[in-house]
C-alpha cells in the first residue's frame, strides 16, 4: 500500500534511482538521497508549508498532518550590514516553528511519507531539536514514537522532549553508529526512522529556500549560509533552490557557506584540504550542542556540493560563536548557540575576502535561544535587586 504519486529517490553522488514507494533511507552505496519530483506551484493562500507548497512533495492531501510549520520570518539587521559593509544582512528565523526549530519542516514530510507508506511506529535519533519535533508530531498524527538520544544530552534537555509522550531511549556510543544502528532496526521492525539527512527530511528542508526566495521578491542574496551538523538541512536548502531554478522562478543560484563549530568542523576540514571523503573529527566539546557531529552522514555530500556550486565551508571558534549570540540577541534575535555560528562564518568570510564589500547574505537561524540553557552561563547577565522604593532613584 502506498499513497504516493509518482516520485523517485535519487543520488546524486552515484547516478542510482529508488523509487519513493520503498522505504529507503539511504543509497546502495552508502551516500544520501534526494527526492526528485517535478512539482510547480505556490498556493499562496496558506502560509503553511504542507499547503502553501503541497505541489512540490508527491503526497496526498490526507498523508499530512500539520502543526502550522514554515512561514517563518526573514528579518534584515541593519547594523550588521553596517558593521560588515554589505547590501543587507538578513536572517531567516526557524524558531518560529511549532517546536521552535527548523526541524518540524522535514518532519512533517517524513510523517506524510511515512502515513502514505502505512507505518504506524516512528522514531528518530537526536541531540535535542529533532526529537522533540518528532515526538510533537507524532502525537499529533496519533503514531507512537521511538526517539533515541546521544548518551551525554543533560536531564533538562530530556524534559521537552518526554512531555509529547514519546518512548525516550538514552543511548551509550557514538552517534553516528546509533544512526546506522536505528536504520537497520527500524526496518526489522516496522519504525520509520527519520533521522537527520533522510531523502525526505532534506525534502522539507527545501521549503526555508523557496520562502527565503519569495520573501525576497524571488531575488536571491548572494551567500546562504547554514550552521551543519549532519548535512541534510544545507542539501536540502541547495536542492529547494535548484528547483526553483529549474522552475524559472529565479534567474541564478545563491552561493552557500557551510558554518561549523570550529571544535567539530569535519566538513570545513574536508573542504579545506580538498578531500572528497571526511575524516572523524576530534569529538570536542562545543557550546554549538546543536551541531556536534564528529562524522556527519551528508559530509562528503555536502562537500561536494560546496565545490560544485562554488560554495565555501567556515568554522568558528568557541568565543565568535559566545559573541555572536550576544550581538544577535541585543538586535532582538535569541538564537541557540548552533544557529549563531553563521554570523560568525559571515564575519570570518567577510575578514578574508570571501564575501565581497556590498554583496547580501541570509543566515539560517535554526532554533531559538531557549533551547540550550547551558549557554546562558557563558554570558555576562546583569541585573539588581530593589525595593520600590529605590525606583525613583533608579529610573532616570
Ligand atoms: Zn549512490
Amino acid at each position: 500500500m502506498c499513497s504516493l504519486k509518482k516520485a523517485l529517490l535519487f543520488c546524486k553522488s552515484c547516478g542510482a534511482e529508488y523509487d519513493a514507494c520503498e522505504a529507503r533511507f539511504r543509497c546502495d552505496c552508502g551516500e544520501p538521497l534526494d527526492l526528485k519530483y517535478d512539482g510547480a506551484g505556490i498556493d499562496t493562500s496558506s502560509r503553511v508549508q504542507s499547503k502553501r507548497f503541497a505541489a512540490f512533495f508527491p503526497f496526498a492531501e490526507d498523508d499530512w498532518v500539520s502543526l502550522g510549520e514554515g512561514g517563518t520570518p526573514l528579518v534584515s539587521v541593519e547594523r550588521f550590514a553596517k558593521e560588515l559593509g554589505l547590501s543587507g544582512v538578513q536572517f531567516k528565523n526557524e524558531s518560529a516553528n511549532p517546536t521552535w526549530s527548523f526541524k518540524d519542516r522535514g518532519t512533517a514530510a517524513c510523517i506524510a511519507h511515512a502515513r502514505a507508506l502505512g507505518y504506524t511506529k516512528v522514531g528518530t535519533v537526536s541531540s535535542g531539536n529533532m526529537a522533540a519535533s518528532v515526538a510533537a508530531y507524532a502525537a499529533a498524527a496519533g503514531m507512537e514514537a521511538f526517539i533515541l538520544v546521544k548518551g551525554n544530552v543533560a536531564d533538562e534537555k530530556l524534559a521537552p522532549i518526554a512531555i509529547y509522550g514519546a518512548h525516550l531511549l538514552r543511548v551509550a556510543g557514538p552517534y553516528d553508529e546509533l544512526y546506522k544502528e536505528s536504520l537497520r532496526l527500524g526496518a526489522e521492525r516496522g519504525i520509520y526512522y527519520m533521522n537527520s539527512d533522510v531523502p525526505f527530511r532534506a525534502a522539507g528542508s527545501r521549503t526555508i529556500a523557496f520562502e527565503i526566495a519569495e520573501e525576497r521578491g524571488f531575488d536571491v542574496p548572494d551567500w546562504v549560509i547554514v550552521p551543519t551538523s549532519a548535512g541534510g538541512n544545507i542539501r536540502g536548502i541547495i536542492n529547494g533552490f535548484e528547483d526553483l531554478l529549474r522552475a524559472g522562478l529565479i534567474a541564478k543560484l545563491p552561493r552557500f557557506i557551510c558554518a561549523q563549530a570550529k571544535n567539530n568542523s569535519p566538513i570545513v576540514t574536508a573542504f579545506e584540504n580538498g578531500w572528497t571523503q571526511i575524516r572523524r573529527a576530534p569529538d570536542a566539546e562545543t557550546i554549538a550542542h546543536a551541531i556536534d557531529n564528529p562524522f556527519p552522514p551528508s559530509g562528503n555530500r555536502v562537500v561536494a556540493e560546496l565545490r560544485r556550486l562554488n560554495g565555501t565551508a567556515v568554522s568558528v571558534p568557541e568565543g565568535e560563536i559566545v559573541r555572536a549570540q550576544a550581538d544577535m540577541a541585543h538586535a532582538g534575535l535569541f538564537a541557540q548557540p548552533a544557529s549563531c555560528v553563521p554570523l560568525g562564518a559571515l564575519r570570518a568570510a567577510r575578514a578574508s575576502g570571501i564575501v565581497k564589500e556590498g554583496e547580501s547574505a541570509v543566515l539560517v537561524t535554526t532554533g531559538g535561544g531557549l533551547k540550550y540553557t547551558t549557554a546562558f552561563a557563558a554570558h555576562k547577565l546583569e541585573w539588581r535587586d530593589c525595593a520600590i522604593g529605590d525606583l525613583a532613584e533608579l529610573l532616570k
